[in-house]
């Protein structure tokens, strides 16, 4: 039978709920649980592909095209749960449903509601996780209990718990602890409070996860087990980890909260818990041998979330190197002011991301040309395939004005141009190419090498691809198509011959990367990358040396 486990958030947003669903979800797995991990999320946008990463950090793919929240990441890069359409709803995506069915007429009559219709249709979703296969399902509720657009949520999880036996169900809280300096006391009333509000709906937590800066006293651990009737045993500290994401899942398996989890849910079939190799891998990142400074282009810098995947991707590929990865990053904007060799003087790599609207494409171009010129590795992804084939189209070969009609309707060489599936596509919602393509990687490249495979399967989220009528020209100037859609028909992925590490990929590979499984192209950019490193460091030493003598 499988069970459930329903995480829920209080106090206030942001408190890290996907990284501690997540890190649940690595800690039963690695006591030998089947998983599956959903997340349910109140706002009305169908699905967060629509939403700006200012507004909600990364969208994030799986290999079905479904865009999701960020959190679906923490999930794939903290188990090996599969994750597809079912795995994240949000109250656009439920609302649509039920109201396709009232259209078609399948609630014969009825005057649909938020109860039962809205909670029914979430109840569903629920189902849709379980098989005979699955030992437990835990799923994230976004937002904070007492908001409004959540209600239906914790009365479909409250009802849900009824229909498949409380036995079968936990309710995981968490929770802030906030420190107040003026009193040098850590405060539990906000816990009580959000506890209050959970079972005014009719839930009472089992578990309550207590973020905090600082350790929480026994003393005020009880006191929250007391006013917030849960066992104190299951009142579980998580503290903020300032080092990495990473050792959530450590500290919370010292805390015992996977023993807790399993004697609850009577798991009896889990084996012990073995923590070993990621305690190692932390231990690595903690000590690295080295360091590079890359050097990042992109339109939302300012804003972390909105490239999560690709950050944490370089911290994959550096602790893969026993190398800490800096990130260096950079307006476009002021790349033009400062020159590129100013304001790329202290990179060892270059890394252009995704990205969208022309905003910032012109310090993009300008970046890359310099990293061509002079040999800096660079890795392009998506957008910076694109703008590598501008650039190189451009300067390389000589057209004058090349652009993707993206942002130059009237180019005269639109190098990059809307894919003809996408010619007449008039709504901006999940009308992008999605999803998992596979890619033809061709014999003697350094992509090829890199992957060490003939065809790889990517995710995409893109418009744009570069047109199939300037390959031969580009490709007479020296620009590698290292890498094509099995028919030859889409460029996948570029390089050149002639320098260090210039790679770009039509594709998102930061969505494949795992903290103990870097994926390939990362690892060789940072390998690269170091190289470079190193180079100009027995450079400087030998100048000074030279100086010296
Ligand atoms: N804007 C470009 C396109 O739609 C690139 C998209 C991306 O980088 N994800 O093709």
């Amino acid at each position: 039978m499988t069970k459930h486990i329903f995480v829920t958030g209080g106090v206030v947003s942001s408190l890290g709920k996907g990284l501690t669903s997540a890190s649940i979800g690595m800690l039963l797995e690695r006591r030998g649980l089947r998983i599956r991990m959903q997340k349910l999320d109140p706002y009305l946008n169908v699905d967060p592909g629509t939403m700006s990463p200012y507004q909600h950090g990364e969208v994030y793919v799986l290999d079905d095209g479904t865009e999701t929240d960020l959190d679906l990441g923490h999930y794939e890069r903290f188990t090996h749960a599969v994750l597809n359409k079912d795995c994240n709803y949000t109250t656009g995506k439920i609302y649509l449903s039920v109201i396709e069915k009232e259209r078609r007429g399948d609630y014969r009559g009825k005057t649909v509601q938020v109860i039962p219709h809205v909670t029914d249709e979430i109840k569903n979703c629920i189902r849709k996780m379980v098989a005979p296969d699955v030992d437990v399902v835990i799923t994230e509720i976004g937002g904070t209990v007492g908001d409004i657009e959540g209600m239906p949520y914790f009365e479909a999880i409250r009802q849900f718990a009824l229909d498949v036996g409380k036995q079968n169900c936990l309710f995981v809280h968490l929770t802030l602890v906030p420190y107040l300096k003026a009193a040098g006391e850590l405060k539990t009333k906000p816990t009580q409070r959000s506890v209050r509000d959970l079972r005014e709906i009719g839930i009472q937590p089992d578990i309550l996860i207590c973020r905090s800066e600082r350790e929480i006293p026994d003393e005020e651990c009880k006191k929250i087990a007391l006013f917030c009737n849960v066992e104190r045993s299951a009142v579980i500290e998580e503290r903020d980890k300032e080092f990495s994401i990473y050792e959530v899942p450590l500290s919370l398996a010292d805390n015992r909260l996977d023993q807790l989890i399993v004697d609850k849910l009577g798991l009896t079939q889990a084996r012990p818990l073995d923590m070993s190799d990621w305690r190692a891998m932390l231990d690595r990142m903690r000590n690295p041998a080295h360091e590079v400074t890359i050097a990042f282009v992109g339109k939302y810098i300012k804003h972390r979330d909105a490239y999560k995947s690709v950050y944490e991707s370089l911290d994959h590929a550096g602790i893969f190197h026993n190398t800490r990865v800096r990130v260096l990053r950079l307006e476009s904007d002021k790349l033009i002011a400062e020159g590129a060799e100013q304001a790329l003087a202290g990179a060892d790599g270059l890394l252009v991301p995704g990205g969208f609207d022309k905003r910032g494409i012109d310090g993009k171009i300008e970046a890359i040309r310099y990293a061509r010129e002079t040999g800096l590795p660079f890795f392009g992804i998506c957008l910076g395939l694109q703008c590598a084939t501008i650039e190189f189209a451009r300067n390389v070969v000589g057209l004058e004005g090349a652009n993707s009609t993206e942002f130059d309707k009237d180019t005269p060489h639109p190098v990059v141009c809307l894919l003809e599936e996408q010619q007449g596509v008039t709504k901006i919602g999940g009308t992008l190419r999605l999803g998992a393509y596979p890619c033809h990687l061709k014999a003697g490249t350094k992509t090829r090498a890199a992957y060490g495979a003939e065809v790889v399967s990517e995710r995409h989220r893109h418009r744009y691809e570069v047109n199939n009528a300037y390959r031969e020209r580009l490709a007479a100037h020296g620009l590698i198509f290292s890498g094509t859609s099995p028919d030859g028909s889409l460029v996948e992925a570029i390089e050149l011959a002639d320098h260090p590490w210039f790679v770009a990929v039509q594709s998102h590979p930061e969505f494949l990367s795992k903290p103990m499984r870097p994926h390939p192209l990362f690892r060789e950019f940072i390998r690269a990358s170091l190289d470079r490193h190193r180079a100009k460091k027995s450079e400087r030493r030998s100048a000074g040396a030279a100086i010296g003598s």
